[in-house]
């Protein structure tokens, strides 16, 4: 057995920038992270720099081969590094010590090289098979620092008396050798955290032992389920107090350990109940057979929450709608993670969603409904509206904005849960299989990584399953792949025909043409009368410039209210026109009804889907409503009507 390192000069090395100004997708690779082992020993105390080191570490990585491979890389911020997505810089003074490769259990020759002071980069000397194991093991020492104070920031250290780690999205490899990007998940993460006897330390998953040497102690954690890289993270800290409830489920009784700082001694008691509910509704906390805890980053922390599993950090401790967040990321997020951070709506709109859920199976829907027209509210008040859910933007402040990820994201979840209401015809029943719907998803994805159009796929086929129209490609397309909303203008025209009132609403899409033209079936309006009575009704909105719809009443419509209660995200200007200015087209046992309210003489055209003219009439209108044979066969068609008045639509004779 022989093992030997070759170290490559950096300066014949072409600088290889992993983190650049696009969010790395899901890539093919010949291998497949299966655990970590790490440790870690942190002297407690800074040293004159006023930097704490890293005393001693190591991670030993457990690969699987899929293909044949003959290289490997690995992300580990070694020195100097300005980072990309932020304003931050690493200054980082880490040691690699040694690395040894195992291949079936054997010490084997390899060649390695860390260019650019963020990648390891290692070559075996021979190819190894699919489905091979073998690992390396990387010995390192030395500082971890940082100017920025944003998240991502990787090992921190705060006045002496915590230290801790925060990772989304690229963290992790600014304190610990892995593979970090969001989509390799290892399925178990073993952790031992050595530190100064007093300090208390927390990581991932459960507590297997805490071993007492001389003046150090170490804490020796496993996290059993897979685990994406961002999420990996431990706390440690000579100030802790814990406080520990129960969550009693069904049979199941699981601990929430509440970590809190100095400042603060009131855990977020919200807990068990908020368990209940998310596992009521999405399934049972995945993470139910090890733990639930809120640890309180009492020093330097960015100012939020940080959903880590098994392990929510959290700036304080009793903020309720944040708990909920955090937890609810346990679903989405760490069961099921972004695959890329281009699909941050995988996590952060599913987050942002779920804090209406609880506050709907808390205190009712009335509160479901204050949280999601808070979003609304939001995205329309602060919102950069060209930016899509999907891919905001290069930066962190794009993925993380929390105009469009966030709140956008979550008002677009409400309005596919009216969609799934419109698809079954009724409330109550698409309120139930739009949450079966994410079951499904959930359990598809479970412990492994979504993007967006995973979840598109998902929810079709489910609704396959459910032998319901699959045709709603066009909602992700004109709410999460494209940027905007709809911005609606409504013509109302009515008209005293003598007996009865012609009720035509004329609905325009003026949004920019960059946005969506957006379908919205069973779009909610309310009419009133001048009796004072009033009724709600729907309308179809179709992916058109203009649509106009037809109503008759008995008593006079006085007011028309789009979108009550007022559930989308769209900005409605309403103008009613004194005479009736609209061509309404109908078609009905093969025969065109069309009214033309301004006398004149009008060129009618209909074509085919192929752009054919199968129909062309020179029509002289007298009087409003006209009506004529149209002998076509079924299928689509567009009609066009120009004089006086113009109008053009998509029609189908059926
Ligand atoms: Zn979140």
């Amino acid at each position: 057995m022989i093992y030997l390192f070759t170290f490559i000069p950096e300066k014949n090395l072409q600088k290889i920038e992993i983190l650049s100004y696009t969010w790395p997708d899901v890539e093919y690779k010949t291998f497949k992270v299966i655990r970590y082992d790490y440790f870690i020993w942190i002297d407690s105390i800074k040293n004159a720099q006023n930097l704490r080191p890293i005393l001693n570490a190591y991670n030993k990585i457990t690969f699987k081969a899929i293909d044949p491979t003959d290289s490997i890389y690995l992300h580990f911020i070694k020195g100097f590094y300005v980072v990309p997505y932020w304003t931050d810089t690493v200054k980082n003074n880490l040691i690699i010590d040694s690395i040894k490769f195992f291949h079936n259990g054997n010490y084997k020759a390899f060649n390695y090289y860390t260019p650019g002071d963020t990648l390891i980069i290692v070559k075996f000397l021979f190819t190894i098979n699919p489905n091979d194991s073998f690992r390396l093991e990387i010995y390192y020492h030395g500082i971890t620092n940082r100017a920025g104070s944003s998240f991502g920031g990787g090992l921190d250290l705060k006045q002496n008396n915590i230290v801790y780690t925060d990772n989304e999205p690229f963290g992790l490899r600014r304190w610990l050798p892995s593979f970090d990007l969001p989509y390799e998940k290892p399925q178990i993460v073993d952790a031992k955290i050595k530190t100064k006897i007093g300090w208390k330390t927390i990581a991932n998953g459960k507590l297997i032992d805490s071993i007492i040497e001389g003046n150090w102690i170490t804490y020796h954690y496993r996290e059993n389920y897979p685990i994406a890289p961002y999420l990996i993270v431990f706390a440690s800290s000579n100030k802790f107090t814990i406080q520990t409830q129960t969550w009693n489920y069904n049979n199941i009784s699981m601990p929430i350990y509440h970590y809190l700082g100095p400042n603060n001694n009131s855990p977020s008691l919200y807990l068990p109940n908020q368990l209940t509910i998310f596992s009521n509704k999405y399934g049972i906390y995945p993470f139910y057979d090890e733990k639930y805890a809120e640890v309180q980053i009492f020093e330097g922390f960015f100012g939020g929450a940080m959903e880590n599993q098994t392990n929510t950090f959290t700036i304080a401790t009793n903020y309720e709608i944040l708990s909920a967040h955090e937890l609810s990321h346990h679903w989405w997020g760490n069961m099921v993670t972004c695959a890329t951070f281009k699909d941050i709506f995988i996590n952060e709109s599913f987050a942002t969603y779920s804090e209406a859920v609880y506050d709907e199976n808390n205190l009712g829907y009335g509160n479901y409904m204050g949280q999601i027209h808070g979003d609304i509210n939001r995205y329309l008040n602060y919102g950069d509206y060209n930016k899509p859910i999907y891919n905001p933007g290069p930066s962190l402040s794009d993925v993380f904005d929390g105009n469009i990820t966030y709140s956008k994201g979550s008002a677009v979840l409400h309005a596919l849960r009216l969609l799934f209401r419109a698809i079954y015809n009724d409330s109550a029943l698409g309120d139930n299989k739009f949450f079966q719907a994410l079951k499904y998803y959930g359990n598809k994805r479970k412990f492994s990584y979504a993007r967006v159009v995973d979840f598109e796929n998902d929810i079709k086929e489910f609704l396959n399953s459910e032998n319901k129209d699959t045709s709603i490609g066009y909602f992700f397309n004109q709410w999460i792949f494209k940027p905007g909303h709809p911005q609606f203008q409504f013509l109302i025209s009515k008209n005293f025909n003598g007996s009865t009132y012609d009720l035509y609403i004329k609905v325009n899409q003026n949004q920019p043409n960059n946005w969506a033209r957006f379908k919205i079936p069973k779009y909610p309006i309310r009419i009133k009368f001048s009796d004072n009575s009033q009724i709600d009704t729907t309308i179809n909105i179709d992916s058109l410039p203009s649509q106009t719809f037809y109503f008759n009443f008995i008593k006079e419509p006085t007011t028309i209210i789009p979108d009550y209660p007022n559930h989308y995200i769209d900005q409605i200007s309403v103008a009613l026109i004194p005479e009736n200015e609209f061509i309404y087209v109908k078609i009905k046992d093969n025969k065109l009804k069309l009214s033309i309210p301004r006398i004149g003489n009008y060129e009618l055209k209909i074509y085919n889907s192929l752009g054919r003219i199968v129909l062309s009439k020179n029509l002289q209108i007298n009087k409003n409503q006209i009506e004529m044979p149209l002998n076509l066969p079924k299928g689509i068609y567009f009609i066009e009507i120009k004089g006086n008045l113009n109008y053009k639509s998509k029609i189908i004779n059926f």
